[in-house]
């Protein structure tokens, strides 16, 4: 079965065929770097890494751009205001967001940054003037006629019968029901960063950006653009206006947008104190692997409630899945081959890739996964697994693990760091004790954790309870927990 995906253009859920035989093209609106990302933005960017990741598991060799907005209304106001320039505004916030992505395990696209790009924006521009799309007024700023393009509200399905011509919007939020020409480029303002182009000093919109760097890596068309829901109108409308009034092509084929993310059941505000970065829930002792885990739970059209008892119960998930691995590999299974566990392992496979087929249904993907993980702890308990079984429900796991990518245990590392941040920035106040915990539990490598053990079990032969006692005790205090079972002595990270 092909996969197939909801595409905003058609408003239906279509099989998705690339342009170019098994090459993908794809392109996703990035950050804009004024400030922290919160997990809404990282819903979105977590949504598209794994449309990334799926379409590479089904044999596509993927293009994958995102833009860095590093100029914008807000970053202007922002820098001025700082009294710094723009670059040295957003190089800090540029920098958070390729650290968190990093550690919520999102594979990097190819990333381009706006103001790399300022002549080729005036020279689109240029180009959109020269063809009677756009326009120049008074002040130096330039505009899109809206009027010439008579596709406009094809992606939002807006009707603009009856717009005014020539009525203008020069910010980059506007009102979602009314068209206006939009600004393609805004004349400097005194004390406002400004460069100076063939079309005239001044700096670009929001929108003409993606336009230009989208078709200067991918060219006129390409296969599919991603973002969150809210850019439906106006952003992509624009981006798709400006490309394709430029090309007399068909900009992006399938549209892809990620629902947005509510907190504890309501919209996300820093008025209501639901506002949180990455940062903000790794200070308060939560593991980015839960994080990720919480954000791919929800399929990504559909509304996902983020709760901190949902960010708990996404916890033990990893948990069960990391435990599960090493129950697989640290066993002495007895030899030969049980056919019921390469038969769960085969339809598990067969399951997730059906699921994932269907529009990305992430949920029942995981589904999938822990009728497996059930199934096969209950044929461990009734000692029904044999040697030959493991590869076979490892390579299901890591099949699954391909796309959500939760079972290496990196945590503390990840934790670690931030923690050394929010003690740089002078946040002290805001590190809990569970992270001071879960952190300093890094401490001790691997290496170090299997040699305590081993000295403990060595000194309990030899019946020195209260050395093995010590031991255990230093293993506890680095927040390693220790079980006996049946197949001996095993240790995990709390
Ligand atoms: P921004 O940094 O505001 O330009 O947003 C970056 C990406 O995050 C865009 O694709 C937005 O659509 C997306 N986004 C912003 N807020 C949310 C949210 N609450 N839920 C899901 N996606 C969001
Ligand atoms: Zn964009």
């Amino acid at each position: 079965m092909p996969l197939r995906l909801y595409n905003t253009l058609s408003g239906k859920i279509e099989d998705f065929h690339s342009i170019d035989g098994n090459r993908v093209r794809m392109y996703a609106c990035g950050p804009t770097v004024y400030d922290y990302g919160h997990i809404g933005n990282y819903r979105t960017f977590i949504a598209v890494d794994l449309l990334y990741r799926f379409l590479r598991q089904s044999g596509y060799d993927v293009r994958y751009v995102m833009n860095i907005t590093d100029v914008d209304d807000k970053i202007i106001r922002n820098s001025a205001r700082d009294g710094v320039t723009v670059q040295q505004y957003t190089a800090k916030f540029q920098q958070a967001f390729l650290e968190d992505s990093a550690a919520l395990n999102i594979q990097p696209p190819v990333l381009v940054r706006a103001t790399e790009h300022i002549k080729q924006m005036a020279d689109f521009i240029a180009e959109l003037v020269k063809k009677g799309f756009a326009y120049r007024t008074e002040d130096g700023s330039y505009y899109f006629r809206i009027a010439r393009f008579p596709k406009y509200g094809k992606l939002s399905k807006k009707d603009f019968a009856g717009m005014t011509d020539g009525a203008r919007v020069d910010v980059d939020e506007y009102d979602k029901d009314n068209a206006r020409d939009f600004a393609l480029w805004k004349a400097p303002k005194p004390g406002e960063a400004s460069w100076d182009t063939s079309i005239g000093p001044g700096r670009p919109g929001w929108h003409i950006e993606c336009s230009v760097m989208s078709m200067e890596q991918l060219g006129p068309s390409f296969d599919l653009h991603a973002g969150g829901e809210d850019l439906i109108f106006p952003h992509h409308e624009n981006e798709i206006a400006q490309s394709e009034a430029l090309s007399g092509k068909q900009f992006a084929r399938y549209w892809f947008h990620a629902r947005f993310l509510l907190v504890e059941g309501q919209k996300m505000s820093k008025s209501l104190g639901n506002f949180f970065t990455i940062r903000d829930l790794v200070l308060k002792g939560h593991k980015p692997s839960s994080i990720r885990w919480l954000l791919t739970q929800v399929p990504y059209r559909n509304q996902l409630n983020f709760t901190f008892d949902g960010l708990k119960s996404a916890a033990s998930s990893v948990e069960k899945l990391r435990n599960f691995k090493f129950r697989l590999t640290s066993t002495q299974f007895p030899a030969g081959a049980n056919p019921a566990m390469a038969q769960l392992a085969t339809e598990t496979t067969t399951r997730m890739k059906s699921a994932l087929d269907d529009d990305l249904n992430t949920a029942e993907a995981q589904a999938a996964v822990f009728d497996m993980v059930r199934k096969a702890n209950a044929a461990f308990d009734a000692s029904e697994v044999r040697k030959e079984d493991v590869p076979c429900l490892l390579s299901a796991l890591d099949k699954f693990d391909e796309i959500f990518d939760v079972l290496k245990d990196d945590d503390q590392p990840k934790m670690k760091a931030v923690l050394a941040w929010a003690r740089a920035e002078g946040r002290e106040e805001d590190i809990s004790p569970e992270l001071q915990e879960l952190a300093g539990s890094a401490q001790l490598s691997d290496e170090q954790v299997n040699q305590k053990l081993a000295e403990m079990q060595a000194a309990r032969n030899a019946r020195k309870f209260t050395e093995s006692d010590t031991l255990r005790a230093e293993l506890i205090a680095a927040g390693i927990i220790v079980e006996n079972t049946k197949d001996g002595v095993r240790w995990r990270r709390k």
